[in-house]
């Protein structure tokens, strides 16, 4: 498989550190409120990466992060009110109680869109221990200070790629910038918190060496990447929003502590828009996996919905489109139902058509051609039905549209098969065995297990 590494600006080869096994980071779901569509395209990319490699015959092993600790961007100042405070006020709970319940809604639809889980979900709060160890090992070599309040920032003067994923270096970065804190303690307006003080308004908070306080959330991905990972790994995913300074500053983090590149391609997602508006939680304008269930739409169409557009590319959704979508996903499940059972072997039309599927998914997830694939294989006069069974079903482990729904819940013969069918049935009345068996052999060459019962012949999908 060959992805487009945001690092180098090319489409590289996934070429892995541990030769047929993939390790992976995605950068997860904050906790403290519902996750909507667009989170949800971002997670479905690593999704699909992943399949992919698997459907290539890799083994994959994936780590997303699951971020409950209050804090998400660098601009909080120490005396800034956490956000997991201002759930807390409007929900009468605990902090941990906030953690668990949008950590089960996050997952659950991730999973109603077809997202298999992550191996491994490590929480924020559970790993504090080692971002203290990684913000200390960054002091030790020189790239971070503490400054008097207690905060410990990372100096980018003292790592030179400093800009190297995002473009804005040094040079380009102007004090005030927006996303950079404005903290007047540090040395550079571009150095950023490993470790804040707490201020009055925070809840959640730890000891350290530097006094009581919380990680930075850059951090966070850092330390726990390498945890679960290794000090190399392969691909690490996230929205485009995050190159900077999200991930810029990851990997000075990582680079910084290991003295070596962590990281060998570097995935981002584009943004999903409604309606061609911004998704914005301030206006209400975001939607969720349950506004689609109620509106009779399968959440996994939303899948197939994504895969018009490419991955890096902005999207965008509207209701129209997320219509044809569903009804173009129960259409192919009720194809398959017709097309049921699969055939044993494909013929060379069929190959065809299987390379070109595989080629599309391995050319930077080409998903817009894997749709087209699948479109003109449905339609095509040249491959026989069991044929086309066969391969949506494979290419099913990728999609994730449960394509074989209809077809495994509620089974019928063809027209053909049923003719089969009656002419065995005369036969055998006829007591014409000879007649009868060819039929039973021809019935079972289609992939069918063939029954004698008193209504006669019947016969069910093999398998
Ligand atoms: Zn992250």
């Amino acid at each position: 498989m060959r992805l487009y590494n945001t690092l180098s600006r090319g489409v590289e080869q996934v070429d892995p550190v541990e030769p047929g096994h993939v390790k992976m980071y995605t950068c997860g779901p904050t906790v403290y409120r519902y996750m909507h569509l667009g989170n949800l395209r971002t997670f479905m990319l690593a999704d699909l990466i992943r399949r992919t490699l698997e459907f290539e015959g890799l083994r994959v092993t994936q780590v997303m992060n699951i971020t409950d600790v209050g804090h998400m961007t660098d601009e909080s100042s120490p005396e800034a009110v956490d956000k997991m405070l201002l759930a807390m006020e409007d929900e009468g709970l605990a902090p941990l109680e906030i953690a668990t319940k949008y950590t089960e809604s996050a997952l659950a639809d991730a999973q109603a869109v077809g997202i298999r889980l992550p191996d491994q979900l490590p929480k924020a709060t559970e790993h504090v221990p080692e971002m203290l160890e990684l913000t200390q090992t960054l002091l030790d070599r020189g790239h971070a200070y503490v400054v008097d309040s207690g905060s410990v920032y990372f100096d980018v003067t003292s790592f030179p790629g400093y800009g190297k994923l995002s473009g804005n270096t040094l040079d380009n970065l102007r004090e005030g910038h927006r996303d950079l804190e404005t903290d007047p303690r540090k040395r550079n307006a571009a150095d950023f918190a490993l470790w804040k003080a707490a201020g009055p308004g925070r809840v959640m908070k730890w000891e350290s060496p530097w006094g009581e306080g919380f990680p930075g959330w850059h951090v966070e991905c850092s330390a726990m990447s390498i945890e679960y990972l290794g000090e190399r790994f392969d691909i690490h995913t996230g929205g485009t929003d995050l190159r900077f300074p999200h991930h810029e500053d990851e990997i000075a983090q990582s680079e910084g502590a290991t003295g070596h590149q962590v990281v060998s391609i570097w995935v981002h997602g584009g943004h999903l828009r409604l309606s061609g508006q911004k998704i914005a939680k301030s206006t209400g304008n975001v939607i969720r996996v349950p506004e689609l269930e109620e509106r009779n739409l399968d959440p996994l169409a939303f899948r197939w919905l994504c895969f018009q557009t490419q991955y890096r590319s902005e999207m965008d959704f509207t209701w129209e489109a997320m219509e044809t979508a569903d009804q173009r996903v129960r259409q192919l499940r009720r194809h398959m139902a017709e097309w049921a059972p699969a055939a044993p072997a494909l013929d060379t039309p069929a190959k065809g058509f299987d390379a070109r599927f595989r080629e599309a998914v391995a050319d930077d997830l080409s998903m817009p051609t894997a749709v087209v694939v699948v479109n003109e294989l449905d339609r095509s006069p040249e491959v026989e039905p069991a044929q086309k069974y066969a391969l949506l079903a494979s290419w099913d482990h990728v999609l994730s549209l449960d394509l074989e729904r209809e077809a495994k819940a509620g089974w019928e013969p063809s027209e053909q098969m049923r003719a089969l069918m009656a002419e065995r049935d005369d036969a055998r009345t006829a007591k014409d065995y000879t007649t009868s068996d060819r039929i039973r052999d021809e019935l079972a060459a289609m992939g069918l297990e063939v029954m004698d019962t008193a209504e006669g012949t019947r016969v069910r999908p093999r398998g």
